[in-house]
């Protein structure tokens, strides 16, 4: 019989945040903009996914997430890309932004 004593234990916990999440049935259009979108269009489209996000029951793990993996694209938590940069430059103190 194997020994399953030293193997990693399941990451379902991890992620299931993502069960609750009141996007997970939306499909991503509406939170990643396509290549080239600019100017109101793109703002347009970040304000109905932070609509959503707004009433969302996971939205902190899914900000907490975003930021501890730097998720680069879309709207997460309700933070586009560019409002989560901008937090995590907020965080990061100057010394080592500076030797970055
Ligand atoms: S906060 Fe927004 S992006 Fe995150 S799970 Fe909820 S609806 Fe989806």
């Amino acid at each position: 019989m194997s020994d399953v004593s030293r193997l990693p234990g399941s990451a379902h916990h991890y992620w299931q945040w993502q069960a609750r999440a009141a996007c997970r049935d939306l499909g991503s259009n509406r939170f990643f903009h396509p290549a080239g979108e600019r100017g109101e269009d793109r703002e347009v489209r970040d304000e109905a996914a932070k609509q959503v996000c707004a009433g969302c029951p996971v939205r902190a793990a899914c900000l907490e997430h975003a930021l501890t993996t730097r998720e680069p694209f879309g709207v997460w938590g309700g933070l586009t890309e560019e409002e989560r940069r901008a937090l995590l430059d907020d965080r990061t103190p100057a010394r080592v932004r500076q030797s970055a």
